[in-house]
């Protein structure tokens, strides 16, 4: 559960609006324009050329694939032009970025110089109040709800060391304004903080205070701003869960994310690698093991199934790690020895050890659910019961090969490179991106400074569009 608008409707579509858009680009970069004469910087011809470019393709809806060297201004020849069309036609302006530094640079540096020029004039000060909002996975949030249940339940489901970290979030948690996990110092525990994100909740909000919901508060900024900044790898996980169309987007409606966006991905060399690896299948022995413990930890004898389930749940969670590392050995023996990755070409590397016990581990959960009340715990059976499903399905396409436009591979990984992986990606990266990316009617500007690497991926998705 990656999504921040997962139930809101799509906005009201209110048909074309005007957008001045062109004529405004080519001013404000004019060597008269607000750039040069206002805020004092040097008239770029090359950065105006772009923001021109950028202009007719946001209008158009079309794809644009800009290559500009470092120090052309590509930011704002982008951001300036997409802040205009966004606020003029009433539409949201997402921005993809591949490194945090550049997601940095544009938050701090260049929207408030964006800001700055709308001001310089009443003819641009209508853009000046747009919204930003920065959008994160939802495994980053901390959910109150789950947490206070986590400190009610603290001996059914931690063990001390883990209580104690468990503690520690309490007492961030009073204080956080974000409820951002990279908000704390030192980073919490996977394991602990896995039991209190807001990745496994389903949000219903029956039993949620939403004023107190970090989640909550974000899906509103986001839901209000005129321009989203992402990176590329939550874009494609985005995408992947169904993008524009599980926020209420037709096959008629125009959009990659939310109804009706429009997108800027900057750095757009390293996409083809990001799409790759986001519409693959990655799957490891440690997710495995993790998804299982939080059922029931037999060295801890902490989990869910300590309260529900009872032995005969803990027993079905015991079978399904002995067959995990059976299966895993197994993988890592046949396979992995000696090299650390090694490619898959046909069915039946190894028997299909884990469908078994994972598979009355399921059914199991099920009937659990059937018989509880309504709320957080027959909501959290549920999840868990997904999460298994999920592994088993990936774990069953990985045997089988099942989709014959991927390669399969298996992978040695970890500190200690222990961690055996099975992973696939596309074989061919372009009918993704065409289909969603420049399939969506809507105007995705590409641009980077690296000129080989960006042209090879891109040119055979964007030119069939
Ligand atoms: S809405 Fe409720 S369940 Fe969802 S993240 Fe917020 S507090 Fe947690």
């Amino acid at each position: 559960m990656i999504g921040l608008i997962d139930d809101g409707s799509p906005p009201e579509a209110t048909g074309p609006k005007p957008t001045r858009v062109r004529e405004l680009a080519k001013e404000i970069f004019s060597e008269t324009g607000q750039l040069c004469s206002a805020l004092k910087l040097e008239h770029r011809p090359e950065q105006a050329q772009m923001a021109r470019a950028v202009a007719a393709a946001m209008i158009n809806d079309e794809p644009l694939l800009f290559e500009a060297g470092t120090g052309v201004g590509k930011s704002l020849a982008y951001l300036i032009p997409g802040l205009i069309h966004a606020v003029d036609q009433s539409r949201q302006l997402i921005v993809s970025t591949h490194t945090i530094s550049l997601q940095e640079q544009i938050e701090q540096k260049d929207l408030p110089i964006c800001r700055r020029i709308f001001k310089t004039t009443p003819e641009l000060g209508r853009y000046a109040d747009f919204r930003s909002a920065v959008l994160v996975g939802k495994s980053n949030y901390l959910c109150p709800t789950r947490l206070s249940h986590a400190l009610a339940d603290r001996t059914t489901l931690f063990a001390d060391a883990d209580y104690e970290e468990l503690q520690r979030i309490a007492k961030w948690a009073e204080t956080t304004t974000t409820g951002l996990r990279h908000d704390l110092k030192p980073p919490p525990r996977p394991e602990v903080w896995d039991a209190v994100n807001a990745d496994s909740s389903n949000c219903s909000r029956k039993h949620c205070d939403a004023e107190k919901c970090h989640y909550q508060r974000a899906r509103v900024r986001i839901r209000s701003a005129q321009v989203i900044i992402v990176n590329h790898a939550l874009l494609f996980a985005l995408i992947n869960s169904g993008g524009a169309k599980s926020h209420g987007a037709t096959t008629e409606t125009r959009g990659v994310l939310f109804p009706d966006d429009f997108l800027v991905l900057d750095e757009a060399h390293t996409v083809p690698e990001v799409a790759t690896n986001n519409f693959g299948l990655s799957l490891s022995s440690y997710g495995l093991d993790r998804a299982l413990k939080y059922l029931f930890n037999p060295r801890t004898k902490r989990g869910i199934f300590r309260k529900q389930g009872g032995p005969q749940a803990q027993q079905l969670v015991i079978d399904a790690l002995d067959a995990s590392k059976l299966f895993f050995d197994f993988i890592s023996d046949k396979l992995l020895t000696p090299r650390p990755m090694v490619r898959v070409r046909d069915t039946g590397v190894a028997e299909p050890m884990l469908d078994g016990p994972l598979g009355a581990l399921q059914r199991l959960m099920g009937n659990l659910a059937d018989k509880m009340e309504d709320g957080r715990e027959h909501d959290e059976m549920l999840e868990q019961q997904q999460r298994i499903k999920g592994l088993q399905v990936e774990i069953t396409e990985w045997l089988t090969l099942g989709d014959k436009g991927h390669v399969y591979w298996a992978e040695r990984g970890g500190r200690k490179q222990t961690i055996v992986s099975l992973r696939s990606a596309p074989i061919d990266v372009a009918p993704e991106l065409r289909k969603h990316l420049f399939g969506c009617r809507t105007s995705v500007v590409c641009t980077s400074a690296i000129s080989s690497r960006a042209r090879s991926g891109w040119t055979r998705a964007a030119s069939t569009r």
